[in-house]
This record gives C-alpha cells, sequence and structure tokens, in this order.
C-alpha cells in the first residue's frame, strides 16, 4: 500500500499534492513524504502550515513563480535531476493536486527523460476544495451534471481556450488563475449564450484563516472586488452555501 520511497543508489523524487492550504487537507501519503524529506522543493502557493510539517533540518527551496519573478521552469527541472542524483529525498510540493495545472506533468516528463521515476502523490484541487469551502458542490443534480476546470491565464504557445463552447454546454465552469482576466472572461461567457444573471462566487486563499468569498452575477464580475489567488465558480451551483443552508435550519 505504502510503496518504499527511498533508493538509496538514485534518491527519490515525490510530486506532492499539498491542497488548497489547510494542512487537515493532506492525503496521508503526503504528510509522511513531508515528515521524511530531506529538500522541498515548493511553490509560492504552498502555506506555511504545510511546510511546517517537514523535519526543521530538510532544507527548503523557494521557486515560486509569482508574475515577473520566479525560477523558469527549466532550472526547476534541473534542480530537481541534481537533487534526485545526489541521492537525496526529494518532495516536490505544489499547490493543491500536482497534475491539475502548475506544470507538475512537466516535471514528471523532465525527470523520466533522465531516468528518473517520480511518485506522484494527488492532493485535493483547489478547484474542488476551494469551491467546496465555500459550501459549493460543483455538480448538483437538476443544477449541473458536469463541471469544467479551465485556465484563465493565457500564455504564449497554449491553446486558447474557447469560453463560448464552454458557455454552450452548460455545467459549472472553474476558473483557476483567472482573477486579472475575469472582465474577458465573463464578456466571453455571456457571449456564448449564458445569462448575465448567472451566479459566480470567487473563493480567495480557500481553507485558509484568510479565506474570503465573493458571489455576484457575471454581470457583476468585471467589478467585484477579487484578489488573486482565488477560485472563480460560475454558474447555477454557485448561489448555493450548504453551510448557511444548516445555519439557518439550526435557528
Ligand atoms: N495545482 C493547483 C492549481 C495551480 S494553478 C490545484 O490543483 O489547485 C494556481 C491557481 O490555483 C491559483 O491562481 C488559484 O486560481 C488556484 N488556487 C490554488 N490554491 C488556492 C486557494 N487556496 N484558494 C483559492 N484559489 C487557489
Amino acid at each position: 500500500m505504502n510503496a518504499p520511497h527511498h533508493d538509496t543508489a538514485h534518491g527519490h523524487v515525490s510530486l506532492v499534492g499539498a491542497g488548497p492550504g489547510d494542512p487537515d487537507l493532506l492525503t496521508v501519503r503526503a504528510a509522511r513524504r513531508l515528515a521524511d524529506a530531506e529538500v522541498v522543493v515548493h511553490d509560492a502557493l504552498v502555506s506555511d502550515a504545510v511546510l511546517s510539517l517537514a523535519p526543521a533540518t530538510a532544507e527548503r527551496i523557494d521557486v515560486g513563480k509569482r508574475p515577473g519573478q520566479g525560477v523558469a521552469q527549466d532550472l526547476i527541472n534541473v534542480l530537481l535531476v541534481r537533487l534526485a542524483r545526489e541521492g537525496k529525498r526529494v518532495v516536490r510540493l505544489k499547490g493543491g493536486d500536482p497534475f491539475v495545472f502548475g506544470r507538475g506533468g512537466e516535471e514528471a516528463v523532465a525527470l523520466a527523460e533522465q531516468g528518473i521515476v517520480c511518485e506522484v502523490v494527488s492532493g485535493i484541487t483547489s478547484a474542488i476544495g476551494a469551491p467546496a469551502a465555500a459550501g459549493i458542490p460543483v455538480t448538483y443534480r437538476g443544477l449541473s451534471a458536469h463541471f469544467t476546470v479551465v485556465t484563465g491565464h493565457r500564455q504564449r504557445g497554449e491553446t486558447p481556450v474557447d469560453w463560448q463552447s464552454l458557455a454552450k454546454a452548460g455545467g459549472t465552469i472553474v476558473v483557476l488563475m483567472g482573477v486579472a482576466q475575469r472582465a474577458e472572461i465573463a464578456a466571453a461567457v455571456v457571449e456564448g449564450g449564458l445569462a448575465d444573471t448567472t451566479p459566480v462566487a470567487a473563493v480567495h486563499r480557500a481553507t485558509t484563516g484568510e479565506q474570503t468569498v465573493v458571489r455576484c452575477s457575471l454581470r457583476e464580475l468585471a467589478t467585484a472586488p477579487i484578489e488573486s489567488p482565488a477560485v472563480i465558480v460560475i454558474g447555477a451551483v454557485a448561489s448555493l452555501n450548504v453551510q448557511s443552508i444548516a445555519a439557518a435550519v439550526e435557528h
């Protein structure tokens, strides 16, 4: 069940999902790998509470990519390969799930190309965990039979997102990295046929002590006070808050 993770000849790299922020949302395996780590290579989004689960003696390397700074992806790949070759127990710690954006797949391929097989430890993605923390189920019988997780951040060389088709498909649209582009996104999905009264919820720093939730309509999204990092939920489920329903029943 718990695969051996320390190969002394080649070191060991675990690509670990840190979940949305609250350390209680780590998997048991993620917590074990952190407790055993000699080096933790982490992104900017990983919370201090999660990082503190690594031994005080473990080296921590912040390769966080914030706009305009951070370490280039090629250098991160080279760093991981070098640490693995040094025989270290390396945890590559990424926010949410390592294979949902954040280029975890590319890092796994870069390691594999050097003959280093990394272990992948899935995490709770913010695409589901952030809405849940605001009381929003991404699917709900009668409201939404599917959800799409999409990046709002367009980079050169990336496949453009067909917002109009997403709007036509119905279901819940979950946008990551979309705060800066929210005006364009709202306009595109309205052009695709969504009513401008469609509910929207934006969950900022979900599951941390700094969590805030903004609820509005598509029409208001462009000017709503939303700060990054946030997950933006578009669709009928965005008006739900299962926690507030429970609170109303109690009183
Ligand atoms: N691999 C990550 C996503 C990386 S992309 C995952 O599975 O969650 C980074 C984006 O994730 C941010 O721009 C934001 O949209 C979202 N995000 C990650 N953690 C978040 C959190 N705690 N609260 C709100 N949004 C978060």
